[in-house]
């Protein structure tokens, strides 16, 4: 390597992981075995020189081998099953981010470092390499190939890419850009849905950013193992198969909208990330949020029908593909475990454990409030300059608010600084005094977090009087007064639930909005359904606010507002497993969905919306959760029918009529869906099967399940996440869990560098018992790198919450369903 040294210097540190070198040699002179020193422990490898480097050019060679890796972390292989023979076959795939560029050769691998990477390999002859820049020159040798690639501009290291395999490819050009898609041999087609999503993001980026993609070619590759999600390696996105390919005649409208969801993610990554990089992983969020915010943003832009903002306001469900949901990342953001979006991070072990909801979530939510507090095209002329100043170099926060304020001439940096650097968010409440005025005072919201340090923060506030325009406020202190709000009128504050904050009203208030449903938005709607939700967990108040909302709602088909009621209702229902209320309370749940479900009915109609396939399937899941015989029935009669002729289930219900199946399943029929999942070869596929096998309830299928996630049936990412699965769809987390501690050694061999710190702490997420958390604190006390303390901390605090909610529920629930029935009896 080329190397420019600044000041003098006695030795060179660089780092480097699991790597044995063999040699080192310095402007052409070997450096005695005795100069290279490893530091296992600090990652690190130190070169002792024989004299003091005078500043200037130098150049490094180093020889070195490492290994390749089974799980997803530096340079690692994956076996998977070929498209139509079947046949094993075995591929490699790499995976950097957050700092494991070192585990492949030694750098300086700290995203402030920019070099120039230029790549050479050697690969058998009919396989396909692939990295960030496209191929210079390729020659034969010995045993196969050698392929040199072309030097990438100057970059970080984490964001390397090598590839390479029997993988076959479709392309297309957008101006300069070359666009492929990759994947492995015989399954190319099926990303022709990828390639069209990726023109059209491109071009919409290269105008949203005024800079054009610098690099001359972009890759999509699909990889059938590895790791879960997908990376934005630059020029070459590395994705999980079934995150990249879409088969029209089996994948899922879901399967669909979360492919262009994705890829509008990370092709927006190679902007904000790659060609402008966070200076430190302290700024990850930079990357992150925006990386969400604008991928939502053009998803919606280009999907209006998907709804993917509102979707965005689902409660929290970790086992559910549309991925983390604001919701989720306000749930997290209220509890005492919680921590600002730009956090201190001082070692790599941290970094990996900064990948969390609220660096993703609460980043994109803030910048879209923010967005919709300055104004879209004064924010993007900000976002312009900013990208225009930092290209090829890294940048921090400030950077991007300084950025936003010249284009605005507003103190972004001021509100920012409240959202960014303190943990939490606030509830705003409203309160009706007389004379037409309206106190509105804000507060920290909480939940199982009694003592939370009080904090301020300054509101871009938005509200509507309804059958008048939106207003717009910045709330700058405790409590502000807005005038001339007759009493009689419906005031609605968060215009659309696009504001990350929320808002408890007073009953004259609420009883206005409660009768004016009718007139309110759908967005609206959903977000008097979260923020009614949340309050009940906070404990300011009954089960019964919430559900009285729900009643007064008519039975629509749309899909944010239903999902929202769903996925409040799947927690209870599985918060109450083995409480005698449960029945009562699936009953109860099973009037509030029925008459929806009866208007979308099992098959899709014509002209329906375009979520009605989400929708129907969602039902189908939760209804079949709540033990509702007709659905189980139906569930059971498409299952035999579909195994005679798969053509006769649409590709939307495939997952839940699998599930529910599964969920009631006997060993004849968890054999049957087994031997189906081994049979295919379509990831997507793979993934419904063995989800139903997960979701058998009776506890000798639970253990033939668990016992798959230690064989090499499936992608590791997949297998260690099929013990999680069963922990939350069988009802048995006990059984989860003593499985997985029997078994930790090899499911943790299986982890990638994100997943190894919460992994075992994640098991016990569903567990509703005050003592598993002093289980799980002795456990990880015992067996735990310290580097897992906040993801411990975290569902230790889950656990608590969930025992306190559970008792509080049970009750309050059999209050509200005994009312009613006596209510409707008169
Ligand atoms: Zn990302």
């Amino acid at each position: 390597m080329k190397l420019s040294v600044r000041s003098r210097v006695h030795q060179l540190v660089l780092n480097a992981l699991e790597l044995d070198i063999e040699a080192a040699s310095l402007d052409g002179k070997e450096l005695p075995r005795s100069a290279i020193r490893i530091d296992r422990e600090k990652e690190l490898l130190s070169l002792a020189l024989p004299s003091e480097l005078a500043p200037g050019d130098h150049t490094l060679a180093l020889s070195f081998s490492g290994k390749i890796n089974q799980q997803g972390q530096g340079l690692f292989y994956m076996r998977y099953q070929e498209q139509g023979s079947g046949t094993k076959k075995i591929m490699l795939g790499t995976q950097f981010e957050a700092t494991d560029a070192r585990r492949f050769f030694p750098c300086w691998d700290e995203p402030a470092f920019r070099s120039r990477f230029q790549l050479t390999v050697v690969v058998p002859e009919n396989w396909l390499a692939v990295s960030n820049m496209p191929i210079e020159s390729e020659k034969k040798v010995t045993g196969g190939k050698e392929v040199r690639f072309a030097a990438t501009p100057l970059m970080s290291s984490y964001l390397n890419v090598f590839v390479a395999g029997e993988l076959d490819l479709i392309e297309s050009r957008s101006g300069p850009t070359q666009i492929r898609v990759i994947a492995t041999k015989g399954k190319a087609e099926l990303g022709r849905y990828a390639l069209e999503a990726t023109t059209q993001i491109l071009q919409h980026y290269n105008d949203y950013f005024g800079v054009p993609y610098p690099l001359p070619k972009l890759d999509q590759i699909a990889l059938p193992g590895g790791f879960g999600g997908a990376m934005e390696n630059w020029g070459g996105i590395t994705y999980y198969e079934s995150a990249l390919l879409f088969d029209p005649k089996n994948s899922s409208a879901e399967t669909k909208q979360n492919i262009y969801e994705v890829i509008a993610h990370e092709v927006a990554h190679m902007w904000f990330g790659d060609l402008v990089t966070m200076a430190w992983w302290d700024n990850l969020w930079l990357n992150e949020g925006f990386a969400s915010w604008m991928g939502t943003k053009c998803t919606a832009h280009f999907n209006p029908q998907w709804e993917v903002w509102l979707r965005r306001n689902l409660p929290r469900d970790p086992t559910r593909r549309v991925g983390i949901t604001k919701e989720q990342a306000m749930e997290g953001d209220a509890r005492s475990t919680t921590h600002p979006i730009q956090q201190r991070i001082a070692t790599e072990a941290e970094a990996n454990s900064a990948f969390d909801d609220i660096t993703y979530k609460k980043g994109q939510s803030f910048l879209r409030m923010l967005e919709s507090f300055l104004g879209e095209d004064v924010f993007r002329d900000g976002i312009r300059r900013y990208v225009a100043a930092h290209k090829y170099s890294n940048s921090t926060t400030a950077d991007l608010w300084n950025a936003l304020s010249e284009a605005s001439k507003r103190p972004v940096g001021e509100i920012a600084a409240c959202w960014t650097k303190q943990p939490g968010f606030p509830v705003v409440k409203v309160k009706r005094e007389a004379d037409g005025k309206v106190r509105l005072t804000q507060e920290r919201f909480t939940v199982n977090s009694k003592n939370a340090p009080p904090l301020e923060w300054k509101i871009p506030l938005t509200y509507s009087v309804i059958g008048q325009a939106p207003a717009t406020l910045l709330m700058t202190s405790k409590t502000h007064i807005l005038e001339d709000i007759p009493a009689d009128r419906v005031l609605k504050l968060n215009v659309n639930g696009a504001g990350n904050y929320r808002v408890e009203y007073d009953e004259p208030s609420w009883n206005l909005l409660l009768q004016a449903l009718p007139n309110l938005g759908v967005e609206d709607r959903v977000n008097l359904l979260s923020d009614s939700w949340a309050i009940v967990q906070a404990d300011r108040a009954p089960i019964s606010l919430y559900f009285e909302l729900v009643e007064k709602m008519s039975a629509s088909t749309e899909i944010a507002e239903r999902e929202q009621i769903i996925n409040v209702l799947d927690f209870i229902n599985g918060l109450l497993a083995g409480n005698p209320e449960r029945e009562k309370f699936q009953r109860y749940a099973r009037s509030l969905l029925r008459p929806t479900f009866e208007r979308l009915g099992w098959e899709p109609k014509e002209g329906e919306r375009s979520t009605a396939g989400n929708l129907r399937a969602s039902f189908i899941n939760a209804l079949g959760d709540l033990n509702d015989p007709e659905i189980i029935a139906g569930c059971h009669e498409r299952f035999e029918k579909y195994l005679a002729n798969p053509a006769s289930l649409p590709p939307d219900l495939r997952a839940p009529v699998f599930a529910v199946v599964g969920h009631y399943a006997d060993e004849k029929t968890w054999t049957k869906l087994h031997e189906l999942g081994l049979k295919t070869t379509s990831i997507e596929e793979k993934q419904n099967y063995y989800n139903a096998l997960a979701c058998a309830t009776e506890p000798k299928l639970v253990k033939k399940t668990l016992a798959i996630a230690v064989t090499d049936e499936l992608p590791t990412s997949r297998a260690i996440f099929l013990v999680s699965r069963a922990a939350r769809d069988s009802g048995h987390p006990d059984i989860a869990w003593e499985f997985a501690k029997a078994n930790m050694k090899t499911l943790l061999g299986k982890t990638d560098a994100a997943g190894a710190n919460r992994y075992a702490p994640s098991l016990f997420t569903f567990f509703p018992d005050k003592s598993r958390a002093d289980e799980l604190k002795t456990y990880a006390n015992n067996n735990l790198p310290p580097a897992s303390a906040p993801e411990v901390a975290k569902v230790v605090d889950e656990i608590q919450f969930r025992a306190e909610f559970k008792k509080r529920l049970a009750s309050q629930l059999s209050d509200w369903i005994d009312h009613k029935n006596i209510a409707e009896r008169h």
